[in-house]
């Protein structure tokens, strides 16, 4: 089981690290989004380093059907594959399966559904999600469960919880029996389970116990940011997270805006990962601490400014102007692309310094009042 270390609490807010086989996790931490292995805007594992990224996230899905993850395996694993020495993280396929997938069946054993790249039938239970986080050989594996729609009624939603724990027992006994293999990519795998039950908090705090007499390595809040409101999010957080292993670390999946990461580390979480940040970039809506640059605009056309005058990432101190990127931008090109993503997941990655800055200094109530604050002023141009 890999170190977890609390080095500062305030309120409920945690201040840790995680120590894996891959090297040391500050937490809180933001996990950078490469679905297939990279990074969407042509950010490359160098890049990531460049721009502090702690973790680096992948999809055990989308490996799965493309190259296939027996292919990663021939090719040393995930970190070989991608040259990432840090932690990866890997998501369980659940989440794609059920709502990416077409025409999918659920059994106890586990999903049958279509490949969303060429049809093929794929069957997708706990055993089979753990071998192919197995042959990826990340860091963190995740449990594989069922994400139910935050519409489906209580009945469902508890049938679906029930069926998320049986599968959980699954996932560990299988996770072992891997690990013990010899040949095996990463024999010190993590396996992190996920609490769910949509927006019934009795449902989550039931299960949240559950699980937690499971001795995992780490426990997700999975099945929010899909449709319900931030106030029914954090309602969910405040009910849950006091019922996970406090000595353990916590992932909120999926989310979100910095405000939402915000309110998230005031509730006790440590892991948080979000595909807005390269989404927006790649649409040319750029963070600042002053609000948000929508790029694209004419009255960048001819301001010489960086995106951000104090920001440290490698665009902004190289000097590129607004009107450069937002000539990139309209010109289609890729260098725009790349530019807008680096400097966006570079302001995630400096929030989450920040934040464990005002962690380590006792002052993350008024550092988040702030910043909040801030984060509301539009940027004029
Ligand atoms: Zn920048």
């Amino acid at each position: 089981m890999a170190e977890y270390t609390i080095l500062k609490t305030e309120g409920r807010a945690k201040r840790a690290v995680f120590d894996t086989v891959h090297g040391r996790i500050q937490t809180p931490v933001f996990m950078n989004v490469a679905t297939a292995a990279a990074i969407k805007g042509g950010l490359s594992a160098g890049d990531l380093r460049t721009i502090d990224t702690q973790v680096a996230l992948c999809n055990t899905y989308h490996l799965h059907v493309r190259p296939g993850d027996r292919i990663v395996r021939e090719l040393g694993g995930l970190h070989r594959f991608m040259k990432w020495d840090r932690p990866i993280l890997t998501d369980s396929g659940g989440f794609q399966v059920f709502s990416l997938a077409g025409l999918r069946r659920i059994k106890e054993e586990g999903v049958t559904f279509h490949s969303h790249v060429d049809g093929a039938r794929i069957f997708m239970g706990p055993e089979e999600s753990m071998q192919i986080q197995s042959n990826l050989g990340s860091t963190i594996a995740m449990a594989f469960d069922e994400c139910p729609s935050s519409r489906a009624d209580r009945d469902y939603t508890q049938q679906s919880v029930d069926r998320t724990t049986r599968w959980l027992e699954r996932c560990k006994a299988e996770m072992q029996r891997l690990n013990a293999l010899e040949g095996t990519v990463n024999p010190q795998q993590l396996l992190f389970g996920i609490n769910q039950g949509a927006i019934y908090k009795d449902i989550r705090v039931e299960h949240a116990r559950r699980i937690s007499e499971m001795e995992l390595d780490g426990y997700a809040v999975g099945g929010l940011a899909v449709g319900e409101t931030h106030e029914e999010m954090y309602d969910v957080l405040d009910a849950v997270v006091p019922e996970l292993p406090q000595n353990r670390p916590t992932y909120l999946m999926g989310v979100g805006t910095p405000a939402n990461i915000l309110e998230g580390v005031d509730r006790g979480i440590d892991f948080f990962d979000c595909v807005y940040p390269s989404r927006n970039g790649r649409h040319g809506h750029l963070y600042t601490d002053r609000g948000t640059v929508r790029i694209r605009r004419a009255c960048y056309e001819t301001d010489p400014r960086p995106i951000q005058e104090d920001c440290g990432c490698p665009v902004c101190r190289a000097g590129y102007s607004r009107g450069y990127i937002r000539h990139l931008m309209k010109a289609d090109e890729a260098l725009g692309l790349r530019m807008c993503v680096m400097h966006n997941l570079y302001f995630y990655n400096h929030l989450m310094q920040e934040i464990r800055d005002a962690l380590d200094a006792g002052r993350y109530g008024a550092y988040k009042k702030a910043k909040l604050d801030a984060l509301q002023e539009e940027e004029k141009g």
